[in-house]
C-alpha cells in the first residue's frame, strides 16, 4: 500500500508533459543517455584500432588478436556490471545517485585514456568505465519506465524516443570522437569522450530537479536496518577473498589473460543461469509467471546469438574496415572509424518505419518469438553477405566499402525486430516480484554475448575470414529456423501475452 502511495506522489511531482507529449523529464534523461553514449561509442570507434596500431601510430602496439577479445570481453563487462548497478540503486542509494556517480566514474575512465600513458592506464579506465556503465546505464533507462503510471499508454512511446537518443549519440560520436582520434591523435579522441560525459552530467544536475520531481531519488526496496549489517560484512568478504584470490593467482601467473578469457566466458553464461533458476523457485513466482519464464528462456538464447552478431560490428568488422576494405572510395579517403555511424544511422532512420509497420499490420503483425527469429535471420545474413566480395576477390584484394555498408544495413533490420521487443518482452515476462531487476536481466543477454565473443574471435584472420563469417553465419540462420518452429509453443507458454 504504502509503495503505491509512493508511487503517485513520485508521478504528482513530476511534470507530465513538455517533451513531445511526454513527461519532461524525459528530455532530462535523453540528453544524459545522449551524451554517456555519445562518450562510449566514440571512445568504442577508435578502442580497437588505439589497442593494435603500432606505437610509432600512437597506439599500444597490442597483438590483433588480444586486441579483439580484449575489447569483447570489455564489452561484456560492461553489461554484466549492470546487475551491481541495479542491486546498489534498488537498495542503496536509488536510481538517481546511480546515475550521477556513474557518470563521473566514467567521465573519470575517459580522462584516464587521455593522458597518453602506459597500458596499465588503458586498464584503470577499463575499470572506472565497467563499474560506471554498470550504475548509469540500467538506471537511466529504469527511470524512464518511473515517469509513467502503470497504465500510462505513452510509455512505449517514451522508450522509443529514449531509444533514438541512444542510437544519436552513437551516430554522432564516430563522426566527431573517431575522426579526431583516428586523424590526429588517440587521446585527444578520448578527451572528447570525456567532455561528451561531462556535458551529459551537466544537464543531469542542472535539470533533474526541476524535471525529474522524486523520481529515482529513494531505493525501491531499501535495505532494513537490521539486514545492514549482514549484508555489508557479505560484501566485505567477498571482496575480500576476491582480492585474496587475485593476489594469489597473480602471483602465482594463473591470472593471464587467457584465463580471464575464460573466466567472462563463464560468467556469461553463469550469471544469466543464476537468474532464471533464483526467479523460477522463488515462492514469489506464481505459476503462470513460471510458464513465461520458460517462455523467456529460448528468447533469451536468441538474443545472445544476435547480440554476439551485433556486437562484432565493432571488433571484427571494424577490422575487416581497417585492413579488408578500400578507404578510398570516390575521391575521398574514409575513416575505418566512420563505419561505426553506420548501424546508428541506419537504425534512426528505419526505427520509425518500423514503428509505423508493426502499428498498420495491427493483429496480423509477426508474434514476439517470430520477429525474434527475423531478427536471427538478417543477422546472420549479414554475415554471409561478407562472403560474397572474399569469394570473388580472394583475401589479398581489398574490398569495396559498399559491402560493409550492406553489411550493417541487414543486422539494422534484424536489431529493429528483436531489440525494442525484446526489452518490452523482458518486462512484460518477468515475474512481478523480480521487475526492478529486469533491465539488468535484458542487458545480461549482450553481456553474454560478448564473453562468447571474446572466446571466438581469436579464430578470425584474412585466411580464415570466409570459414568464420559463414559458421557463425549459418549458426544464426540455423537458430533463426528452430526459433520459428518452436514460436507457436512458445507462444502458448507466454500464457495470453503477445
Ligand atoms: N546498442 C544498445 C545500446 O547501447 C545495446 C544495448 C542492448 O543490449 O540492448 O543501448
Ligand atoms: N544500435 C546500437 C544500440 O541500440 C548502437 C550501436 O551499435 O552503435 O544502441
Amino acid at each position: 500500500m504504502s509503495s503505491s502511495i509512493n508511487k503517485q506522489k513520485i508521478l504528482d511531482s513530476i511534470p507530465q508533459k513538455g517533451f513531445f507529449g511526454n513527461p519532461k523529464g524525459l528530455f532530462t534523461l535523453f540528453f544524459t543517455e545522449f551524451w554517456e553514449r555519445f562518450s562510449y561509442y566514440g571512445m568504442k570507434a577508435i578502442l580497437v584500432y588505439y589497442m593494435y596500431y603500432e606505437v610509432s601510430k600512437g597506439g599500444l602496439g597490442l597483438d590483433e588478436k588480444t586486441s579483439l577479445a580484449i575489447v569483447s570481453i570489455y564489452g561484456s563487462l560492461v553489461y554484466m556490471s549492470g546487475i551491481i548497478g541495479g542491486w546498489l540503486a534498488d537498495r542503496i542509494f536509488g536510481t538517481s545517485k546511480a546515475v550521477f556517480y556513474g557518470g563521473i566514474l566514467i567521465m573519470l575512465g575517459h580522462i584516464a585514456l587521455a593522458i597518453p600513458g602506459s597500458i596499465s592506464m588503458f586498464f584503470v579506465s577499463m575499470i572506472l568505465i565497467v563499474i560506471g556503465t554498470g550504475l548509469l546505464k540500467p538506471n537511466v533507462s529504469s527511470i524512464v519506465g518511473e515517469l509513467y503510471a502503470e497504465d500510462d499508454n505513452r510509455r512505449d512511446s517514451g522508450f522509443s524516443i529514449f531509444y533514438m537518443g541512444i542510437n544519436t549519440g552513437a551516430f554522432i560520436a564516430p563522426l566527431i570522437v573517431g575522426t579526431v582520434g583516428m586523424k590526429y591523435n588517440f587521446h585527444l579522441g578520448f578527451g572528447i569522450a570525456a567532455v561528451g560525459m561531462f556535458i551529459g552530467l551537466i544537464v543531469f544536475m542542472a535539470t533533474k530537479k526541476k524535471n525529474l520531481g522524486l523520481a529515482g531519488i529513494t531505493p525501491v526496496n531499501p535495505l532494513a536496518p537490521n539486514e545492514k549489517k549482514s549484508v555489508y560484512t557479505k560484501i566485505g568478504l567477498a571482496i575480500l577473498i576476491i582480492a585474496i584470490i587475485c593476489a594469489i593467482a597473480i602471483s602465482n601467473g594463473l591470472l593471464t589473460l587467457n584465463s580471464f578469457i575464460g573466466l567472462v566466458g563463464i560468467l556469461g553464461i553463469l550469471i544469466p543461469t543464476m537468474y532464471f533458476i533464483v526467479m523460477y523457485r522463488s515462492p514469489k513466482t506464481t505459476s503462470v509467471e513460471r510458464s513465461r519464464l520458460l517462455a523467456y528462456i529460448p528468447l533469451f538464447i536468441a538474443a545472445v546469438m544476435f547480440w554476439a552478431i551485433q556486437e562484432q560490428g565493432s571488433t571484427i568488422l571494424a577490422n575487416y574496415a581497417d585492413k579488408r576494405t578500400q578507404l578510398e572510395f570516390a575521391g575521398f579517403h574514409i575513416s575505418p572509424a566512420w563505419f561505426q555511424s553506420l548501424n546508428p544511422l541506419f537504425i534512426i532512420t528505419l526505427a520509425p518505419l518500423f514503428a509505423w509497420l508493426w502499428v498498420k499490420l495491427g493483429k496480423r503483425q509477426p508474434t514476439i518469438p517470430q520477429k525474434f527469429s527475423i531478427g536471427l535471420f538478417f543477422a546472420g545474413l549479414s554475415f554471409l553477405v561478407i562472403l560474397v566480395p572474399s569469394y570473388f576477390g580472394g583475401a589479398g584484394s581489398l574490398v569495396s566499402p559498399l559491402w560493409l555498408v550492406l553489411s550493417y544495413f541487414l543486422v539494422v533490420i534484424g536489431e529493429l525486430c528483436l531489440s525494442p521487443v525484446g526489452m518490452s518482452a523482458t518486462t512484460k515476462l518477468a515475474p512481478s516480484a523480480f521487475s526492478a531487476q529486469m533491465m539488468s536481466l535484458w542487458f545480461l543477454a549482450n553481456a553474454a554475448a560478448q564473453a562468447l565473443n571474446a572466446q571466438i574471435v581469436r579464430f578470425y584472420s584474412a585466411d580464415t575470414e570466409m570459414v568464420y563469417f559463414g559458421a557463425i553465419g549459418i549458426t544464426s540462420l540455423i537458430l533463426g529456423f528452430i526459433l520459428l518452429a518452436i514460436s507457436p509453443k512458445i507462444q502458448g507458454f507466454m500464457k495470453g501475452l503477445r
